[in-house]
């Protein structure tokens, strides 16, 4: 059945017109047709899309064929948007499962491994920090595609001839540290990939060949601010930075975190949002990027409709929402042909708003506010819910502080409760004495943000380890 893979990418390049342009199609947007079509229209493709991806996965993917067949479905069952609900969700656990059965792939791809030895462009790989690491393959038809919806993203995103573009990630095999890489090649703008360098080369590449535009995670960009201040460059008046793109942490779309990069840098915030299953999910453009920082909220992001289908689920029974209710994001992947996904459980919270029309004239819906946090990121302590994100946003709002702050949870061997400790680094030029004052309004923020107590300690600068690709912060000492 040559055939319906042929069909596969063929669809692909039908409603993708300048996917082989290899440049934007004007002033606004990489690929006009695509990024203002209407919605009834769009809607179509998808399901087009979708009909010829469920019999696409029942063909090639024996993990996606066992998932129908266990459902008691067959391809001919998912044809429309609405059919989608009748499909079982795929969680983490699933290619987890598929992983260790399956050594070293896993089956949930849909080109086998033989064959993409001999078709393959990419692999990308999970940390595999808590399980073995799940691979997704990428053949030459994804890579395009990749570079494609990538560069639809950050031309939107502002990234305009004129730009020098530098990038700080370290080639890892994360989505992350290449969608920047694939898709601004695209755009016709010079980068310079500086991942493996030490930090004082970067600020010096940074200032003497005048970057304008800086990738790397939120954490990280402050990092470089405070290496720029220790060698007397002040990022803000001495170098030509006035974009800078993040991802791989929460930060970009948090007020207080973005509000600091810009002011260290003196140049605007564009988050780019994505995970190594599913990427890039959604998309920042230039427009909403300016309003939502001069309003100081949180951001609104465009959907890629015909790329990717979301769906916002209930937490608890995980039925599909209706439009404006917050819920647990699904994604269906339907552009790649070595790894397309059918609802797969992101696990971003997202508010989906029928009735945003943005200024920049794109058609698709609104994730409204960004990606509000992973499910799966949420601490349980003391019976309370956290989220990471909400100590993050007090943290950051001190200016006093280092870029770096850790999460401790463990149980106080008095009372046998959980207790939560938030460690953070004052800056080099805060001088000791003002340390016990920054603790105890800090624990008094903390607590009123998140109405638990929270015990504050800081530590000299440079103690917690850095962050570079994908944060780690949460330390949970409890026995599970
Ligand atoms: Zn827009």
């Amino acid at each position: 059945m040559a055939d319906l893979r042929k069909e596969w990418v063929a669809i692909q390049e039908k409603y993708a017109p300048n996917l082989h342009g290899w440049k934007p199609t004007d002033e606004r947007y990489y690929d006009r047709a695509v990024e203002t079509r209407p919605l009834p229209e769009v809607r179509k493709i998808q399901e087009e899309k979708l009909r010829l991806l469920s019999k696409y996965l029942w063909e090639y993917s024996p993990f996606f064929r066992r998932k129908f067949k266990e459902a008691n479905l067959t391809p001919d069952d998912i044809k429309t948007l609405d059919d989608l609900k009748k499909f079982p969700v795929i969680v983490k656990a699933d290619f987890v499962a598929s992983s260790e059965e399956n050594p070293p792939f896993g089956d949930y791809w849909s080109i086998n491994p033989d064959e993409w030895m001999k078709n393959g462009s990419i692999l990308y790989a999970t940390s595999g920090t808590t399980a073995r690491p799940r691979a997704f393959l990428y053949t030459q038809h994804d890579w395009q595609m990749l570079s494609y919806v990538c560069a639809i993203d950050f031309y939107g995103g502002g990234i305009k001839p004129g730009h020098l573009v530098l990038t700080t990630f370290p080639l890892v095999p994360a989505a992350g540290a290449w969608s920047p890489m694939l898709g601004i090649f695209r755009i016709g703008v010079p980068q310079i990939p500086t991942g493996g360098m030490h930090d004082e080369r970067k600020i010096d590449f940074i200032k003497n060949f005048g970057v304008t535009v800086l990738f790397g995670t939120p954490s990280y960009i402050i990092h470089l601010a405070k290496v720029a201040e220790k060698l007397g460059v002040d990022p803000a008046k001495d170098t030509k930075v006035e974009m800078i793109f993040v991802a791989g942490e929460a930060g970009g779309a948090i007020p207080s975190t973005r509000k600091r990069i810009q002011e260290l840098w003196d140049a605007l915030v564009v988050d780019y949002p994505g995970s190594t299953e599913t990427h890039p999910n959604a998309m920042l453009c230039y427009e909403e990027a300016v309003l939502s920082s001069e309003e100081n909220r949180p951001p609104n992001f465009h959907q890629l409709p015909e790329f990717i289908i979301s769906e916002a689920l209930d937490e608890e029974t995980l039925e599909p929402l209706p439009p404006g209710e917050k819920g647990l994001l699904a994604v269906t992947n339907i552009f790649l042909e070595g790894s397309p996904l059918l609802r797969y459980l992101q696990g971003d919270y997202i508010v989906i708003d029928e009735d945003w029309n943005c200024s920049c004239g794109r058609t698709s819906l609104a994730f409204k506010g960004g990606l509000l946090g992973r499910a799966d990121d949420m601490l349980k302590i003391k019976g309370v819910g956290i989220h990471p994100t909400t100590i993050e946003e007090v943290v950051r709002s001190y200016n006093e502080l280092g870029e770096e702050f850790r999460i401790v949870i463990d149980v106080n061997p008095q009372t046998g409760l959980d207790e939560l400790t938030v460690e953070v680094e004052p800056l080099p030029t805060v001088p000791r004495e003002k340390w016990k004052e920054i603790e105890e309004k800090l624990a008094v923020d903390l607590k009123r943000a998140l109405g638990l107590r929270v015990n504050v300690k800081t530590l000299s600068y440079g103690t917690l380890p850095k962050q570079t690709l994908k944060a780690r912060r949460v330390v949970d000492k409890r026995e599970k």
